[in-house]
């Protein structure tokens, strides 16, 4: 393989491959050739079709299946995903902070993650993150520091706020900065210590005042919620989305079949946190590890049920949630009873549409962002073929090499 280099000015590049998934649902082709040019999707063909326009340069994979880049709807770029995350961050000062961010969102798109949604920084740094200057990264949205109440999970970022009005000046900061997405945290966190990860953090006016104003400006809102009572409380409040989902409560997991049909009927999004690494000698904290069989099986009952439901992997906020391991939660979701094929299109097109994404992101189609990736192997009948991708395209620039 030699073409993959930079592209020479006025060139567009022309990537043939054995397959092609390409997101929509459609049943995979054989012998593709997708041309990208400008950091966009030119053409997608195959078979007797599939001619390298004379101004491309060739790139060749044989036996690996193209697909669209994977898209993580829950990330945290500040986290470093060490032993003490939150203590790290709180040394760096912004400089700082913003060069480990760069590590971490490279780590994604070496993974094949060619898009990340960011749920909570540190003064906005992931929107600052994404204007400078320097190496190729993942298209990041942003949510900011996440809207807290005094001293609730992850207070420590700067988007404490309270009552009402104080919610809503709150949002409305979010959106002058320009965030893409408002993340509420309705309720505790195993992050911070001495918050309740069992009950709802604000009142059911506050939510609503989050919801109503973010609407207001067309944002979603999508809701860090663990237990049943601020799911309960979310889904009233009218959010679009709910991270972890894990219906909590002291005594354990409990599924209500009230909100796993408001879920299913509203169409909100399950971010379920999925995706972990091993590490050697490190558990879980006790009351997850209590909790996290049940809630495994609430979630594969919340897909079973048709839960619109992406892998959402939290990552950067522990050893075992290392930036980039989204690949693995894809096989999770397979575990929790979705389909290889339906597990990439959730880690891909549905993860687009959830993030607002679905006309630009999470397939390979004419028009579509240059953001592809390639695997040895065939992910539709091995979804661990894609913890190692051996070509990574974003917005067209070579970013794995494919040699
Ligand atoms: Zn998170």
């Amino acid at each position: 393989m030699t073409h993959q280099s930079n592209s020479r000015a006025g060139r567009c590049t022309a990537i043939s491959a054995a397959r092609l998934f390409d997101g929509s649902g459609a049943a995979t082709v054989t012998d593709p050739l997708v041309v990208i040019d400008g950091g966009r999707v030119r053409s997608v063909a195959s078979g007797p079709g599939a001619i390298v326009p004379a101004d491309a340069d060739l790139v060749e994979l044989p036996g690996a299946t193209l697909l669209p880049g994977l898209i993580d709807t829950h990330v945290h770029l500040a986290f470093d995903a060490g032993f003490t995350p939150v203590a790290s961050l709180a040394a760096r000062d912004d400089e700082e902070a913003l060069a480990a961010m760069t590590v971490a969102a490279t780590a994604h798109l070496l993974a094949g993650v060619t898009t990340v949604r960011d749920l909570g920084d540190r003064d906005y740094l992931a929107l600052a993150l994404r204007v400078r200057s320097g190496p190729v990264l993942p298209t990041i949205l942003a949510a900011g520091p996440p809207i807290t109440i005094p001293d609730g999970h992850c207070h420590f970022l700067g988007g404490a706020a309270s009552g009402p009005a104080g919610v809503r000046a709150a949002v409305r900061e979010h959106v002058e900065r320009g965030v893409d997405v408002i993340k509420v945290m309705a309720g505790g966190g195993e992050l911070t210590p001495g918050t309740d990860i069992y009950a709802s953090a604000f009142s059911p006016a506050e939510l609503r005042s989050v919801v109503d104003e973010a609407h207001r400006y067309g944002l979603q809102v999508v809701a860090h919620a663990h237990s049943v009572a601020s799911i309960s409380d979310v889904i009233a409040a009218g959010v679009d989305g709910i991270e972890h989902c894990a219906f909590r409560t002291p005594g354990g997991v409990e599924v209500p079949d009230a909100l796993v049909t408001a879920i299913v009927e509203r169409r909100i999004a399950v971010g379920a946190t999925l995706g972990i690494v091993p590490v050697p000698g490190l558990a879980p904290p006790p009351g997850l590890a209590r909790d996290l069989p049940a809630v495994r099986v609430a979630h594969a009952r919340l897909w079973k049920a048709g839960a619109l439901m992406v892998p959402a992997t939290d990552a950067g906020i522990a050893p075992v949630k290392p930036h980039g391991v989204l690949p693995h939660g894809l096989v999770q979701l397979a575990e929790l009873g979705a389909s290889n094929v339906e597990a990439l299109l959730a880690g891909t097109s549905i993860a687009a549409a959830v993030c607002g994404l679905a006309d630009s992101k999470g397939r390979i189609a004419p028009g579509y962002d240059a953001d592809l990736i390639a695997v040895d192997g065939d992910p539709t009948t091995d979804l661990t073929v894609l913890q190692s991708p051996v070509a990574v395209f974003a917005c067209g620039h070579p970013v794995v090499p494919t040699g």
